[in-house]
């Protein structure tokens, strides 16, 4: 049942089991410990772009973003953007397991997280038929487990959010576009639970940001009074891909 090679540099695994990538590349999912820009996350190549205005990035100065606040992990590079592929495509929950802990480590590095609603990023129903699952949540379920939601008074609630009708893949979409894809797609199915309330929103790769946006102007609307972004990895044009992979 269990894999016996690393999925992620397919050598044999020494200790197959369920722990399906090997030692030396658990070790190279490294995060993020770079300048970043202090509201969206923003991963930034050169210092003199973090000690610009406020240390934020273009977007963020001009206040596009819905939520409060973003973080992500790591980079969408090489062996982390491999194992979110892994994820995505073959739903493998025990690799979910593993990158929740990951996800955790994120989540410390939100300001007072507690007490907060945890709700992932939907997808739109057909597309979760046709996938069998939804990978942010998977993800969500993960984070919770890690963090000891009850002592922590974390609440997880997976049927938060709704795409109310099926939009474009953002692939290949400017950032423009993007938010106009997003626009008004998604609805909040029980309002009361959020009023006043922390809602941390978590999804497995952020971009632009356009869809937490807009997920965070839906769960604004009705009532939350913050809204926390928290991905995995985030996407950025100024660290492109470099590995090759199959
Ligand atoms: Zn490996
Ligand atoms: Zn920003």
């Amino acid at each position: 049942m269990f894999p016996t090679d690393c999925l992620l540099c397919e050598q044999e695994l020494e200790q197959p089991g369920g722990a399906s990538i090997c030692p030396a590349c658990w070790q190279s999912l490294q995060p993020w410990l770079g300048p970043s820009c202090e509201c969206c996350g923003l991963p930034f190549a050169s210092l003199p772009a973090a000690e610009s205005v406020d240390s934020l990035c273009g977007s963020c100065r001009l206040a596009e973003q819905e939520f409060d606040m973003a973080r992500s992990y790591g980079l969408y590079t090489g062996n982390l953007r491999k194992a979110i592929l892994h994820l995505k495509f073959h739903g493998r929950e025990h690799l979910a397991n593993r990158l929740g802990a990951l996800l955790a480590r994120a989540f410390e590095a939100l300001p007072e997280p507690d007490s907060a609603i945890v709700a992932p990023v939907p997808l739109h129903p057909s597309r979760r038929r046709q996938r069998g699952f939804n990978q942010a949540e998977l993800l969500a379920r993960s984070l919770v487990r890690n963090l000891r939601r009850e002592e922590r008074g974390l609440q997880l609630v997976v049927n938060l959010l709704r795409r109310v009708r099926a939009t474009l893949p953002q692939v290949g979409l400017s950032a423009s576009a993007r938010r106009e894809n997003v626009r008004g797609v998604f609805s909040v199915s029980r309002p009361e639970r959020i009023r006043n309330r922390t809602v941390v929103l978590v999804d497995d790769v952020m971009t632009t940001g356009a869809t937490l946006s807009a997920c965070a102007a839906a769960l604004k609307r009705a009532g939350a009074s913050r809204v926390l972004a928290l991905s995995l990895a985030r996407a950025t044009p100024q660290f492109p891909d470099t590995v090759v992979s199959g």
